[in-house]
């Protein structure tokens, strides 16, 4: 049989994966990236790595980038330093007809969520991912969403409050600079509670996102307002999303995620303020994410049976 090749492209590494029939990944390999190496040398490696698997049928890509809906080209892979790129052209020349799929890596680790996580057996999932930025993926009956004319779902980029923080995108107000992990550093590093600056310190001295809710756990009330303002960011950028898009289940992946209960049910009650006829339909479910890391590569190997 045809081996279904997954490949998510980071800053650092490349990890690659076969996935079988039940969507499990049974085999690996991991090929360093660097700035350093020219584009068309990285692909040159990667598709070496892939045909060293064994006989490939088709293989897909997740990419830290925006992307050209149906062609395959990337638009700006910042950690890769590539700008409008044409990874599937280029490919092309070391696979030769194995058809190839590409997509944004938050998109790919949906599909793969979709597939074989906490999405697997509902219509329509939309995922945010809550790391060092806001990502996220939406499938919609079955397909992803790519947009119509570049740049895809970037939910990280909704504005949520008029003139309010500024992000890394060069907007103010968005919802990455609100529900991020760097948020709560900032958060963490701005309050001027003498309480909280004295668990920090007894803690490293240097603000974590975890740490907030460490804080919480040990009854710390700056911390505590500081978890409430971030589950009612949170909480708009999601019910937003969830008024527009109507998903059957919401995902939340990416280490905030990590904090359990102590986000998912502040965030759940939130929700009745910020999703629209809350009181007639109710909300879909809010849950973790449950495949982590390997949600990138099973997605990405899943690709061709998601695109439009
Ligand atoms: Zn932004």
């Amino acid at each position: 049989m045809k081996l279904r090749v997954g490949v998510d492209l980071g800053g650092t590494t490349a990890k690659l994966g076969v996935v079988n029939e039940r969507y499990e990944i049974v085999e690996r390999k991991v090929i360093p990236t660097d700035r350093s190496s020219t584009f068309e040398d990285t692909i040159a490696r990667l598709a070496e790595g892939i045909l060293s698997l064994g006989d490939v049928g088709t293989v897909g890509f997740g990419v830290p980038s925006s992307l050209m809906p149906g062609t395959g080209m990337v638009i700006y892979a910042n950690n890769l330093g590539w700008k409008n790129k044409d990874i599937k052209g280029e490919l092309a020349k070391h696979l030769g007809d194995i058809p190839t799929f590409v997509a944004n890596d938050a998109d790919s680790a949906t599909v793969g969520e979709y597939f074989q996580g906490a999405g697997r057996g509902y219509q329509s999932v939309l995922m945010l991912t809550l790391g060092t930025g806001v990502g996220g993926g939406y499938i919609y009956n079955g397909r992803l969403f790519e947009g119509g004319n570049g740049c895809g779902f970037e939910p990280g980029h909704m504005t949520i409050r008029v003139d309010g923080v500024p992000c890394t995108c060069g907007k103010k107000g968005c919802l990455e600079s609100y529900a991020s992990a760097t948020a709560i550093i900032r958060e963490l590093n701005e309050c001027d509670s003498p309480s909280l600056k004295a668990f920090i310190a007894e803690n490293g001295g240097k603000p974590t996102a975890r740490m907030l809710f460490d804080a919480v756990r040990e009854g710390n009330t700056a911390a505590q307002e500081i978890l409430d303002n971030y589950v009612k960011a949170l909480a708009v950028g999601i019910g937003n999303l969830v008024t527009i898009l109507r998903p059957h289940i919401v995902l939340i992946g990416g280490g905030v995620s990590g904090a359990g209960d102590m986000l998912f049910r502040p965030l759940r009650a939130c929700l009745h303020d910020t999703v629209f006829s809350y009181e007639v339909i109710g909300c879909p479910d809010v849950v973790p994410a449950s495949l982590g890391n390997d949600a990138g590569i099973i997605g990405a190997a899943m690709l061709d049976q998601v695109k439009v």
